[in-house]
C-alpha cells in the first residue's frame, strides 16, 4: 500500500509527490497521458517560483532556457499602455519568472519528481476511488486496456480539468462565472517592433467589446502563444471561417495587435476551451484533498492557475504528513479556507475586471505620489494574493471599490 496516491502529473501533482518523497513518504502518481503533452497556461507569475525552489526544482526550471518575464502590458486603443514591473511590487518574494511552453515545463517537474523518488506511471487512467477505514482505494486503467486496484492512505486529486473526484463524489459545484471561450494557438509571431517588451505578458482589451481580451505571450526562439477569450457568442466561428481563421479574424479586430503580428505564421492548430471555470463544494474530505484545478479554477485573465496549483499543493503536503502521521487535521480550517482566501482575492480582481472597475483602474494615469498603490497591485499581479499585509489582499473588495471610484471620478 502507498502512502500517498496522486491522480494526474502536472504541476501540482509533481510538486506535492516531490515534497512528500523528500519527507521519507511512498508516493506514486497516475497520469494518463505520456508527457510532454500539450497544455495550456502559460504565463507563470512570480510568486510560484517560491513553490519550485521549495521543491528544489529551481535550478532545472531555470536552465531550461524558457523566455523571461518580469511584468505583465496592457493595451486597450484610445488609452495610454500601461505596465507593471512585477520587481516593483508591495510583497517580498521574487519579481520575477518564466513564461513556458507547459509540454516541456510539466515534463521538467514531473522529470525532477521521478528522480527525487517518486514513481509515475504514464498512460495510466484512474476511473474510481473508494474509502473504507483502512484506505483508499483506486480501479486504474492501464495503456494495455487492463485494471487494477492499488491502495493508498491518502489521495491527492491533481487531475486538472479532469477533475476526477469532484466528479466521481459529485461534489462539483456552479462556477461564480458565466461561461467562456478561449480560441488559442501558437504563433511564429515574427514581431520587429522595438517597442514590444518580450519580457512581459501583453493583454489587450478588445477595441468595441470590453468583456473580450487577447493574450500575447512570448514564448523563447520566436514563438508567441497567442489567445483571445469572451463569452461563446462573441467569439463563436461562422460559417465561412474554421478555428484558425476565426483566430485571425479576431486578432484583426484590434489594430494594434493585428500591426504588431504583421508578419506572424501560426505554427500549431488553434484549439477552442469553453466552460473552463469550475468550483467545489469541497476541497477535502475522507483521506482526500483537491489540488489546483481539479479544486476551483477562475479564468485565466492574470495568470494565477499555475501559482494556485503549486501553492495548494504546498500546502496540502504538511496537512497529509499529520494525517499519516494519525493526527488531528481540521482540513477545512487548514487547507480550504486559507487556500480560498487568495483564491477569493483573485477572484474579486477577476470580476472587477469583466465589470470594467479594475480595467478602469488599470487605464487611468497614476498620479504622482500613488506609486505605493501601484506596487500593492502590482503585488497582486505577480501571485502574492495571500500576503495580507496588502490592503489590496485583507479587503480587496473594498480597497477595489475606493480606488475605482476615485480612477472613475478624475
Ligand atoms: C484558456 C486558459 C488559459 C490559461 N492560461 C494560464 C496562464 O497563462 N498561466 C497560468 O498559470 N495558468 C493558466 N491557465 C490555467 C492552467 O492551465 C491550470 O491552472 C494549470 O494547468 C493547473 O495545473 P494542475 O496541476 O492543477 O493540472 P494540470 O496541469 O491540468 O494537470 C492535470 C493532469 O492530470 C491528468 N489527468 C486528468 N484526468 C486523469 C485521470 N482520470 N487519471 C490520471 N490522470 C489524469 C491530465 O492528463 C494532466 O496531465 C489557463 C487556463 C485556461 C483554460
Amino acid at each position: 500500500m502507498w502512502d500517498v496516491v496522486i491522480i494526474g502529473a502536472g504541476p501540482s501533482g509533481a510538486l506535492a509527490s516531490s515534497l512528500l518523497v523528500q519527507k521519507g513518504y511512498s508516493v506514486c502518481i497516475y497520469e494518463k497521458e505520456y508527457f510532454p503533452r500539450f497544455s495550456i497556461g502559460e504565463s507563470l507569475l512570480p510568486h510560484c517560483m517560491q513553490f519550485i525552489e521549495q521543491a528544489g526544482m529551481l535550478d532545472a526550471v531555470t536552465n531550461a532556457g524558457f523566455q523571461f518575464k518580469n511584468g505583465a502590458a496592457f493595451h486597450k486603443e484610445g488609452e495610454d499602455d500601461v505596465t507593471f514591473d512585477f520587481t516593483e511590487k508591495f510583497s517580498e518574494g521574487p519579481g520575477t519568472t518564466f513564461q513556458v511552453t507547459r509540454g516541456t515545463f510539466d515534463k521538467i517537474l514531473a522529470d525532477e519528481a521521478e528522480k527525487s523518488g517518486v514513481e509515475i506511471n504514464y498512460g495510466s487512467t484512474v476511473l474510481s476511488f473508494e474509502t473504507n477505514e483502512k484506505n483508499a482505494e483506486l480501479q486504474i486503467l492501464d495503456s494495455e486496456g487492463n485494471t487494477k486496484t492499488v491502495k493508498a492512505k491518502m489521495v491527492l486529486d491533481a487531475s486538472g480539468f479532469g477533475r476526477v473526484l469532484p466528479k466521481l463524489l459529485d461534489i462539483e459545484s456552479p462556477s461564480d462565472f458565466p461561461v467562456r471561450s478561449a480560441i488559442f494557438s501558437h504563433f511564429d509571431d515574427g514581431i520587429t517592433d522595438e517597442n514590444f517588451d518580450r519580457n512581459k505578458i501583453l493583454i489587450t482589451v478588445h477595441p468595441e467589446h470590453s468583456d473580450i481580451w487577447y493574450w500575447l505571450i512570448p514564448l523563447a526562439d520566436g514563438i508567441s502563444s497567442i489567445g483571445v477569450v469572451g463569452s461563446p457568442e462573441k467569439i463563436k466561428m461562422s460559417e465561412s471561417s474554421d478555428m484558425q481563421q476565426t483566430l485571425i479574424n479576431l486578432i484583426n479586430e484590434d489594430s494594434h495587435l493585428s500591426a504588431l503580428l504583421s508578419n506572424s505564421k501560426m505554427v500549431r492548430e488553434a484549439r477552442r476551451l469553453e466552460g473552463y471555470s469550475a468550483n467545489v463544494s469541497a476541497l477535502s474530505g475522507d483521506r482526500f484533498a483537491l489540488l489546483g484545478n481539479a479544486g476551483e479554477f477562475l479564468d485565466p485573465v492574470f495568470s494565477s492557475g499555475v501559482t494556485i496549483a503549486l501553492r495548494s499543493a504546498t500546502m496540502a503536503v504538511p496537512l497529509v504528513i499529520k494525517t499519516l502521521e494519525n493526527k488531528n487535521v481540521d482540513w477545512h480550517a487548514e487547507y480550504d479556507v486559507p487556500l480560498r482566501k487568495g483564491i477569493n482575492v483573485f477572484k474579486t480582481f477577476v470580476v472587477g475586471w469583466y465589470d470594467g472597475r479594475f480595467q478602469n483602474v488599470i487605464f487611468h494615469k497614476t498620479p504622482d505620489g500613488q506609486s505605493d498603490i501601484k506596487e500593492m497591485i502590482s503585488s497582486v499581479l505577480a501571485g502574492y494574493a495571500w500576503d495580507e499585509k496588502n490592503p489590496f489582499v485583507a479587503n480587496s473588495e473594498r480597497y477595489l471599490n475606493v480606488l475605482a471610484e476615485i480612477c472613475t471620478d478624475t
